[in-house]
Parts: C-alpha cells; sequence; structure tokens
C-alpha cells in the first residue's frame, strides 16, 4: 500500500519531527538531512513536488547557544527558535545544495490560516516555488507566536499545510515505525498497525503514550493531523524517517509504517 501511494503520488509533504532530526549527540543529524535530500532529488526527477516541513529549531539552537539550555523564560525560548532557525535552515541548504536545489523557508502560525488573504498569498509563494524546482520548508514562527496563538505542534502544520498546497500524499516521519497498540517505547510487546482505515475506531483500541520532552506532539497530534488530512482526501503515513534511507525504503516496500486511508 505505500509503495502503491508513494508511486501513485504526484506532490508530497514530508513532515521531520524534532526527535528525528536530532543525532544521538543532541545535535541536527546533518548525515540524514544529506540523505533524505538526495532521496528527495531522486523524486524529484521522477516528476514528483516536494514541501516539508521541518521542527528541529529549538534543537539546532541549542547546539549554538547551549548556555541557554536551562533557560525557561518564553523570550529565551523564542530567542533560541529564532538562532536555531537560521542553523536548521542552513543545515538543510547544505544538504540540498549538492543536488543543485534551491530551498526556501517558509514561517507560518495559526493566524494565517485564519486570514483568507494571507492563506491565498501562502498557497500562491508555495505554488510559484514548487512549480520553479525550489524546494520550500515550512515551521512554525516560533518568534512571533506565544502558546495562545500557537498551532503548537508539527503535525497540525503539515497536515494544514498539506490541504493549502493541495497534496496527494502526506509522509509524517518520526522517530517510530508507525502507529502502536500501545506504546513501544514502554512496551516491547507492542505491535504496528500498518493500515487504518477508521480513525474513530482505532483512537478506542489503542494506547497512547504521553507527550515527547519538547511537551509537544506525541502520537496523539499525529493521529489528529492524519484525520485532519483524510477530511481533505489526503491520505497520510506515519513512519520512522531516522533510519537509513526511509524515503526509497518505504517506497521500495522494504520498511513498513502505517498508512491512514479513512
Ligand atoms: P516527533 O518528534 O516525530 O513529532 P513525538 O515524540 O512527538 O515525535 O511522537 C512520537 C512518539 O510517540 C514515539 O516516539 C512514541 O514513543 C510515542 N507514542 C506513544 N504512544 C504511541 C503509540 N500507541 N504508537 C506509536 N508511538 C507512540
Amino acid at each position: 500500500m505505500i509503495t502503491k501511494l508513494i508511486a501513485d503520488s504526484r506532490k508530497i509533504i514530508f513532515k521531520f519531527g524534532s526527535n528525528t532530526l536530532a543525532g544521538k549527540d543532541g545535535k541536527i543529524n546533518s548525515t540524514l538531512l544529506l540523505e533524505f535530500a538526495e532521496q528527495a532529488a531522486e523524486l524529484k526527477k521522477k516528476g514528483k513536488q516536494i514541501v516539508i516541513v521541518s521542527s528541529g529549531a529549538q534543537v539546532a539552537g541549542l547546539s549554538t547557544m547551549d548556555k541557554w539550555a536551562r533557560k525557561k523564560d518564553i523570550h529565551y525560548r523564542q530567542a533560541l527558535c529564532a538562532v536555531g532557525q537560521v542553523e536548521l535552515m542552513s543545515a538543510w541548504g547544505k544538504a540540498f545544495e549538492k543536488h543543485n536545489l534551491h530551498i526556501a523557508q517558509i514561517l507560518l502560525t495559526r493566524e494565517d490560516f485564519n486570514d483568507t488573504n494571507r492563506t491565498l498569498n501562502m498557497r500562491n509563494t508555495l505554488f510559484t516555488l514548487v512549480d520553479e524546482g525550489i524546494i520550500p520548508i515550512i515551521n512554525e514562527n516560533d518568534t512571533v507566536s506565544v502558546e495562545e496563538i500557537k498551532i503548537g505542534d508539527n503535525d497540525t502544520l503539515a497536515a494544514r499545510s498539506a490541504i493549502l498546497w493541495s497534496a496527494d500524499l502526506l509522509v509524517l516521519f518520526s522517530d517510530i515505525d508507525g502507529l502502536y497498540d500501545k506504546n513501544p517505547k514502554e512496551d516491547p510487546q507492542a505491535t504496528l498497525v500498518e493500515e487504518v482505515k477508521d480513525i474513530s475506531v482505532i483512537r478506542k483500541q489503542i494506547t497512547m503514550g504521553a507527550t515527547n520532552s519538547f511537551g509537544t506532539g506525541g502520537i496523539a497530534t499525529k493521529i489528529d493531523a492524519a484525520e485532519l488530512a483524510l477530511s481533505y482526501g489526503i491520505p497520510t503515513i506515519l513512519a520512522h524517517g531516522g533510519k537509513s534511507r526511509s524515503l526509497e525504503a518505504l517506497a521500495a516496500g522494504n520498511q513498513k509504517g502505517t498508512v491512514f486511508l479513512g
């Protein structure tokens, strides 16, 4: 199913979570970015269009401003994201540069999606960038977004971006192979759910663990994001993005994941 979905989709949006982008040393895993850029470039050659939603500004910021690690103050958190966003985009830029591909940064807030004029502008810009062969990389604008006005997690941002761009497929890359009946990090007996045909039924059948260490996301927001995307007819794949050449492996049927189809 995953192989077919990737083969049949022209417009694909990939979301990378912070834990996936961070290497074992807690810094942005540039090898992963390089590998993904290579695989994405291959997909582009096959005529596919790609948009990325990338978390990781905090992780990248902490590598640069490690002395801010313990600062909990909101302004420091936002300042950290401002520093980290540059590092993050620089890492993506270097990864795609190797394939002669340009990237573009799009920073969005919840309000942007609620304003018809802004939505139209965002949509037009996205289309223009993609038509010109550029890889747009979207993130929440954490510097202006305080808690009350935040989208809050990049799974939802990815689903909303997928809808905005009229994507054919949303791929959520996480640090887990997919949706399990229980949190596999707490229960090694957990089994992978490979296909979800009814989200409301699956919600009752599985146990969801807590949110991640950043206090955002978690499996619940991935299910919500899949539901949102599906309400616009966009299927969603949840898969491990941190394995070697995950995209190719998924496309070739060599890596399992969860497909949300309804
Ligand atoms: P990301 O940084 O990719 O957005 P998160 O850490 O927010 O990822 O969410 C993924 C995590 O959700 C997994 O690493 C896993 O520990 C946790 N989780 C909790 N319950 C489940 C479940 N039923 N199936 C899969 N993952 C789960």
